[in-house]
């Protein structure tokens, strides 16, 4: 599929990522999420049930199975 930006020739591709949510003021990374990432501007996509899959981990909030550090930029 080609990006959905109309200036872009890039296409998307499978990839999984690592996605950060800010939720109820805090920050939680999702890692190893399917998605389909443009080869050249770097746009994502999500699918639905990818989404939902992410809304549920966030309402269910089980322990994470890692913790990563956290740093301001300023
Ligand atoms: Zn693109």
């Amino acid at each position: 599929m080609t990006c959905r930006l109309a200036c872009c020739p890039g296409e998307y591709e499978q990839r999984t990522i690592v996605h950060t949510v800010r939720h109820e003021g805090q920050i939680v990374v999702i890692d190893r999420v399917p998605a389909e990432v443009c080869s050249v501007c770097g746009d994502v996509l999500l699918k639905p049930e990818t989404i939902r899959r992410i809304e549920e981990l966030l309402k269910t909030r089980g322990r994470p199975a890692k913790t990563a550090p956290l740093y301001e930029y300023v």
